[in-house]
């Protein structure tokens, strides 16, 4: 299947997942508190994360299971009474529990899902060093509580947890230590006290962070879709004709190369179009320049009828001229197709008073078909359509002509 470009064309329009500036300017233009988008937006940029952040996520899940599994070295040298019940824990439960997660990982159909799982994996990273804190409870100096604030740290700016998730997780470590403290290790009072204390400020620091960084996250979101929206619609501008809306010359020349390139690898025949309308300046005089141009607006639209297939393109060439490339027609279908546009331009029966041909707009068509080759030059192929559109002209206008191609 030949892949035409007038696809890419069409397609330009697929490049930015919001399509109206509006609705960006004032997500952009929310409170700097503000974090949820309204609900379409806040779909989209879901997407975009989960694409963006994912494999991060993974590379964080490997390095939280090196990191996790490097402190079983700790283990060794600090508590080596408690090793065997430590590596339990450890490598027995923790560590499967992070490679569980990256594996999961790899299967998450929404986004939603994966946070989900990664915040109580960082939840549950949390109860094997609070189970761990259990284990050494005969030590009153409590050494692996650094390890929560490690776990809550990471859950908070490392894991790539949005807002909601990675306070769900932070906080739920936090409550669990107290509890479980309070109930089973009973620590020092003021050990208890001065932990909580700073577990609530890690808490807290952690939480700035995240949402300090999921802001300026949704924030290049947002502002990389203005560009998109931008950039979409400076491309199409540059191959449309702001009068007609038809693809310019400049889209014509590119159109017609690449599939002129592509009939020469799978040797099927073009047909070029070229019509002119017949005494428009005459016209443009009579009925003032305003009317000219809605003239070429209803014949324009009336030509897109043409474009029945991919290779098939309407373009305006110049002022009042208008190139037609039907890709794969042949000569008869091509002299055929140029009458009946000949006939539909006249059957527009727009008034044309100022003609000495005929009392509505007519048109004059040359037609040129060829199978290219590499002997013939795609020049060649539009010096003679000119030439047939001249013959045209100078046998009395409102006709077509078609031409050998030598
Ligand atoms: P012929 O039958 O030989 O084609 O005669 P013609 O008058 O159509 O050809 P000519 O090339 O002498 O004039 C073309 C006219 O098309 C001149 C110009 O004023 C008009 N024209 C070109 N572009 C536009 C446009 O964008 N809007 C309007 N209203 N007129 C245009
Ligand atoms: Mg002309
Ligand atoms: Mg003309």
């Amino acid at each position: 299947m030949k892949k035409s470009n007038k696809e890419t064309w069409e397609s330009l329009s697929l490049f930015s997942v919001i399509k109206d500036r509006d609705t960006i300017n004032k997500e952009l233009n929310k409170g700097l508190f503000h974090l949820r988008f309204s609900k379409p937006v806040e779909k989209a940029f879901t997407n975009y994360y989960f694409y963006h952040s994912l494999s991060l996520m993974r590379i964080s899940f490997l390095l939280a299971l090196f990191i996790y599994a490097s402190f079983g070295i700790l283990d060794g040298l600090v508590y080596p009474e408690f090793l065997k019940a430590m590596w339990m824990i450890r490598y027995g439960v923790g560590c499967p529990l992070i490679l569980a997660i990256l594996l999961y990982s790899f299967y998450a159909r929404k986004e939603i899902y994966l946070q989900i799982v990664a915040s109580i994996g960082v939840f549950a990273i949390g109860i094997t060093i609070i189970i761990m804190l259990m284990i050494i409870s005969s030590d009153p100096s409590q050494k692996y509580y650094v390890g929560l604030m490690l776990v809550t740290f990471y859950g908070y700016l490392a894991v790539g947890l949005r807002f909601r998730y990675a306070t769900s997780a932070g906080w739920a470590i936090a409550i669990a230590y107290f509890i479980m403290s309070f109930l089973l290790v009973r620590p020092e009072f003021h050990f208890l006290i001065s932990n909580t204390f700073t577990l609530f400020f890690a808490n807290l620091i952690g939480m700035i962070g995240n949402f300090l960084f999921e802001k300026s996250i949704r924030r290049n979101f947002l502002l990389s879709n203005l560009i998109s929206i931008d950039k979409e619609e400076l491309e199409k501008l540059s191959i449309t004709d702001e009068l007609t809306k038809l693809a310019n010359r400049r889209y014509f020349e590119d159109f017609l190369d690449k599939e002129w390139n592509s009939a020469i690898r799978y040797k099927y025949p073009i047909s070029l179009l070229m019509i002119d309308i017949d005494f428009f300046k005459n016209y443009n005089d009579h009925y003032g320049h305003r009317a000219g141009d809605e003239c070429l607006i209803k014949i324009a639209s009336a030509l897109k009828d043409f474009e029945r297939r991919h290779g098939d393109l309407v373009a305006r060439y110049g002022g009042e001229e208008f190139m037609v490339i039907l890709s794969g027609t042949d000569a008869d279908n091509g002299r055929r197709i140029a009458e009946e546009i000949r006939k539909k331009i006249m059957n527009l029966k727009i008034p044309h008073s100022a003609s000495t041909i005929s009392n509505v707009v007519t048109v004059s068509i040359g037609v040129v078909t060829v199978i290219p080759s590499k002997n013939i030059q795609k020049e060649d192929i539009i010096e003679a359509v000119d030439k047939a559109l001249y013959q045209a002209k100078s046998q009395g206008r409102n006709r077509t002509v078609y031409v050998e191609l030598k």
